[in-house]
């Protein structure tokens, strides 16, 4: 066939890519060693996509293509930063912390005002992360026993389906860098939760202290590593027993910037979880004694140096427009710890407690070219993770309650979406629920004070469009208010099916 004739046949087929069939402006055509003849419907279908036909017909040698398919499953990265309170970043308002990358994230992404965790400590909000449904479901959480220790025997039950196992069916590379927590033994680390790959610090860096550093509060105080000695595994084997706490950031970001380059050509997962501003505080020699923050800004400037390392990575790899990276924290500042424990900005309280301090989190969203950079109003969870990766990605949901919702259209600003009460838990008892911008507190208790809970009845009531720090009980005037929450509760708690704890039982460490 002269080149002539390959204009004239190009001339004549157009492809609509993503069409679920063939169009031609011509007669249907097929190519043989003798020449052109028409081509049978069957066989034209075969070609659903407009990318598998351009490599047929350049096959053919025709010199044309089609125009490239989009891309269905974007890169995903989830940052997770440890107590970090909803006041502690630049864009959330703080006036001496600084943190340039995250802020630079807010302003090219969307930044979430009413974004939550679904617990109030570590353990069961990084349960309710990775799978989507309240920590109560999987029996991630205990009311006396708050998080695993370093002793448990328990971790996230086998049944239980990640994100990473979902995105998994999808092809996706994993990784998981950082604090996991959702138990330490063998068979509880990441890899045998969805993720190829591993390393970090199976629970908090507060742990597991050395038998020779004091007791009490001023060994948090102290900036002393041989004071802890939380140990760093890689895979399910511990490569460092007493790794240097200072330098773990660094060794986080490494991992992780690694990973992303190995992995650039398939889509990946990279769940990364830091390790701070969880207490004890430490930061590198390169961020120490520069903020007018003190130590907690240190650290902070170096976990938004590790944010900025990750973006620039995806940027100059050129996957910027196929990779949703997200930054959120596991719960609200731990108050106790003074001025090592972070600020939760205007709102009540901090770590765990179910006033909003405790739960309600940064939530910035980055995806160039999808996501316009924009303030987001609309309330959203990390449980909404699990439900709108797997819709980005294509996968299937699993049969099993979920409590996240899919929030693409937040995102892609094509739509709103419905959802039902949020639930404020402590432990495995419900403290409060959230319908639109009213909040009913059934019990209330501090996160970490000597008070004992308070049970309300009727409930106090916030509304926290007008009241966001929770301070005017507004239920004498609401009671259909109250009753339409009293309803929400019901028809979630007829959604629970008792599950055992795995926060309770305890081994030798
Ligand atoms: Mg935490």
């Amino acid at each position: 066939m002269d080149d002539a004739s390959q204009a004239r046949l190009s001339d004549r087929i157009r492809v609509t890519v993503g069409s679920p069939r063939l169009r031609t402006r011509g007669r249907i055509i097929t190519f043989t060693r003798h020449g052109v003849r028409p081509m049978n419907w069957p066989l034209v279908s075969q070609f659903r996509d407009g990318a598998r036909l351009a490599i047929f017909l350049s096959c053919l040698g025709l010199g044309f293509a089609a125009p490239a398919a989009p891309r269905s499953r974007p890169n995903i990265v989830i940052i997770y930063a440890d107590d970090l309170g909803y006041g502690d970043l630049g864009c959330y308002g703080h006036p001496t912390i600084r943190t340039p990358n995250l802020d630079r994230m807010a302003t090219e992404g969307m930044r979430f005002t009413e974004f939550y965790s679904a617990a109030e400590v570590c353990t069961p909000s990084r349960a309710a992360l990775l799978t989507g449904r309240y920590p109560v479901r999987s029996g991630m959480c205990h009311d006396q026993f708050r998080v695993l220790r370093n002793n448990s025997s328990g971790g996230l039950p086998k049944d239980e389906i990640t994100l990473a196992e979902l995105l998994k069916t999808r092809g996706y590379a994993t990784a998981m860098v950082g604090k996991w927590h959702l138990g330490h033994r063998p068979e509880h680390l990441p890899p045998h939760h969805g993720f190829d790959e591993y390393r970090g610090l199976p629970y908090s860096n507060d742990m597991q202290p050395s038998p020779d550093s004091p007791k009490g509060r001023e060994r948090f105080f102290a900036e002393r590593n041989d004071y802890w000695q939380t140990p760093l595994i890689q895979g399910t084997n511990v490569v460092n027993p007493h790794p240097d706490q200072r330098q773990l950031t660094r060794d986080y970001t490494e991992t992780a910037v690694r990973f992303i380059r190995q992995h650039k050509r398939s889509p990946f997962f990279l769940y990364f979880a830091h390790t701070f501003p969880h207490v004890p505080l430490f930061a590198s020699g390169t961020f120490r004694g520069k903020s007018a923050a003190g130590l907690y800004g240190d650290v902070l400037a170096e976990l938004d140096w590790s944010v900025g390392q990750v973006l620039d990575t995806v940027r100059s790899e050129g996957l910027a427009r196929r990779t949703l990276v997200v930054f959120s924290s596991d719960n609200g500042p731990w108050l106790v710890y003074d001025q090592h424990g972070g600020s939760a900005g205007p709102l009540r309280e901090g770590k765990g407690s179910t006033w909003e301090g405790g739960m309600r989190v940064p939530g910035i969203f980055w995806w160039p070219g999808r996501i316009q950079p924009s303030v987001q109003h609309e309330m959203a969870l990390t449980m909404d993770l699990f439900p709108t990766c797997a819709r980005l990605a294509g996968a299937t949901l699993p049969d099993r309650p979920l409590d996240g919702v899919d929030i693409s259209p937040l995102l892609f600003g094509t739509g709103t979406v419905e959802r039902d009460a949020f639930m404020y838990y402590r432990g495995a008892t419900l403290y409060a629920a959230r319908l639109g911008p009213w909040k009913a507190h059934f019990i209330t208790r501090s996160g970490y004070g000597p008070d004992g809970p308070s049970t309300h009845n009727p409930p106090w009531l916030f509304h926290l469009g007008e009241d966001p720090g929770e301070k005017w009980d507004r239920a004498a005037q609401q009671p259909e208010v109250l009753a339409r929450i009293a309803d929400a509760v019901a028809r979630h708690r007829a959604s629970l099916v008792p599950v055992p704890t795995q926060l309770a039982e305890t081994v030798n460490p």
